[in-house]
């Protein structure tokens, strides 16, 4: 399990295969902390959210447009319904 696992540089943030004893990049001590997983999982999930609420809003905005035009065309009715009356 571990042998597959990668270490990320606690400096520089690189990522060193686990048997490294020393960064690749800066040379620093790494220990043996890696990234934590939910870190990344919570990065994914964000970009996901991300493009998730991006359509989410363009759809939003086609229905408020949708909307908008509707109550124009029903101010209109009413209004060629209230000078009718008057
Ligand atoms: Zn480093």
């Amino acid at each position: 399990m571990l042998t597959t696992e990668k270490i990320y540089c606690q400096l520089c943030l690189a990522r060193n295969p686990s048997g490294e004893e020393y960064c690749s990049r800066c040379g620093m001590r790494l220990m043996l902390i890696s990234r934590p997983a939910a870190l990344r999982f919570e990065e994914e999930e964000l970009a996901a959210r991300d493009e998730y609420l991006l359509a989410r809003l363009s759809v939003l905005e086609s229905r408020v447009e949708a909307l908008s035009k509707e109550v124009a065309r029903l101010r209109a009715e009413l209004s060629a319904l209230l000078t009718k009356r008057s």
